[in-house]
């Protein structure tokens, strides 16, 4: 008799296997599913404005980052995920002081100067508190240092560099951020080099509405400079009064730079079902400059990423491979929070199967970049077909994706994936006073969410590991 006893117990356990079997997958109904739910939760932008409204400012070092990492860590607590905190040594470089004022040019009225606005470059070093006054020249390229090398030293350097807008209005606004954005991480230390009093650079973005732009400068051992952005209008105005005649800047900047603190990567798992060993990364940076409350740069890819853990929550969806969304610290001003991850994970890469991360903003979405093999890209048809109805269906695959957190896992060998995104205005605001929650679009990062969801899920859940570039037979 004990015999049929087995058979209901045998059922049984085919039944819940069965059930494991049928677990959604790659299927077009539950990538639709996911795609759906993403555009109509607002979970998101709810956790945005708690991270922009309530924390604020999120600089490495300050209290802003670490409340962001506590707000971050309840919040994918109480999602149910399985909750790391990555320690992480960042530097503490502080904002102080900031103004100048061209105090002497051609054709000035006794007692007149001109003010002009500017920001501090992360990084850069202090005048004394009172200022320096020193002539000021102005090049508008490296070539032109060079050239103009005798004049340098103990002046102020401007460099005047106009960010290629129509670039960016052509879809090639990162392209045309790298190529202005290297004269503020490399100008101020070849001028220092030189001898220059400070450096000036343009602020690097489209937008004229007289913002400073900050962002970080490149300072080598024993070349530290003051160093600041002045707005596009100051900087023709710069220009204009240059081509008069010669001119002086009197110019206050008094940052800090203090002692390393402790701070953390938040690494929230939704671990995954028989392959739960192999990780699929997805992420933005957690820090921000200091001027605003980084709403877009990173807030909005921040929440993108946690919102794929709310969204497979809600559907009680449970990949093969780990989910690991990572809100990382310090992408801006050290990587160190990328440096941690990818020293602890450098042993077992292979392990690290896809990386994806939201570092461009929050505007409209179109597909997806990545440097996956080109011969694994019709693999992603299912995919781009789940995105084609919120119009993000385009997979454009470049050789690097080269997002600031992934780079070293990429260089491994790791299958990177971002977001691509509209980001012809994403440098009207980037790194200035005006990046707040106003300037995101609720729509756009419910797409950005469901771009984020349906392509986490599916790379975890493809049936063989996309090809390395590391691979032999690639
Ligand atoms: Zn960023």
């Amino acid at each position: 008799m004990p015999r049929p006893l087995l058979l209901p117990i045998l059922l049984a356990g085919m039944l819940s296997g069965a059930a494991f079997a049928a677990a959604p997958g790659n299927d077009p109904a539950a990538l639709a599913r996911i795609r759906d739910s993403a555009m109509s939760s607002d979970w998101a932008y709810a956790h945005l404005a708690d991270l922009t409204d309530l924390v604020g400012p999120r600089l490495s070092g300050s209290p802003g980052a670490a409340a962001a990492v506590t707000q971050v860590a309840a919040a994918m607590r109480q999602l149910g995920a399985r909750v790391t905190l990555q320690p992480v040594k960042v530097p503490h470089w502080v904002r102080g002081q900031e103004s100048a004022e061209l105090v002497e040019y051609r054709g000035r009225p006794a007692g007149l100067s001109q003010r002009i606005v500017l920001t501090t470059l992360g990084g850069s070093s202090a005048t004394p508190a009172a200022g320096i006054t020193a002539p000021l020249i102005v090049v508008r390229s490296f070539d032109e240092l060079r050239a103009r090398a005798a004049e340098v030293k103990g002046r102020i350097v401007l460099f005047d560099v106009a960010f290629n807008q129509q670039m960016a209005d052509a879809g090639l606004s990162g392209a045309a951020y790298q190529q202005s954005a290297q004269y503020r991480f490399n100008g101020p230390q070849r001028a220092a080099a030189m001898g220059a009093a400070a450096v000036l650079v343009r602020s690097v973005g489209g937008a004229d509405f007289r913002i400073a732009h900050t962002g970080l400068t490149r300072m080598a051992d024993g070349l530290s400079i003051p160093s600041a952005a002045v707005t596009t209008e100051d900087a023709l105005l710069i220009g204009r009064l240059a081509a008069r005649g010669p001119l002086a800047m009197h110019l206050t900047l008094t940052p800090q730079s203090l002692p390393e603190v402790d701070s953390y990567n938040v690494i929230a798992d939704w671990p995954g079902t028989d392959k739960a060993d192999e990780v699929v990364v997805v992420s933005g940076h957690l820090d921000s400059w200091d001027l605003a409350t980084g709403a877009n740069d990173d807030g909005a890819g921040v929440v993108s990423a946690m919102a794929v853990i709310n969204i497979l929550k809600q559907l009680d969806y449970h990949p093969r491979r780990t989910i690991r969304v990572i809100a990382w610290m310090n992408e801006e001003n050290g990587s160190r929070g990328a440096q941690a991850y990818f020293d602890a994970n450098r042993a077992q890469v292979g392990k690290q199967m896809a990386a994806l991360e939201s570092d461009h903003g929050s505007g409209r979405p179109q597909g997806l970049r990545t440097s996956a093999a080109a011969r694994d890209l019709p693999l992603f048809a299912p995919l781009q077909a789940a995105l084609l109805p919120i119009g993000a269906s385009v997979l454009r695959r470049e050789d690097a994706v080269d997002s600031g957190d992934l780079s070293e896992l990429e260089q491994a060998g790791v299958p990177s994936f971002a977001p691509l995104i509209d980001g012809a205005s994403y440098f009207h605001y980037h790194h200035t006073a005006a990046d707040t929650l106003d300037k995101v679009d609720p729509q756009d990062l419910r797409r950005h969410v469901a771009v984020m969801s349906a392509t986490a899920w599916f790379l975890a859940n493809l049936d063989q590991p996309l090809r390395r570039w590391t691979d032999p037979l690639k």
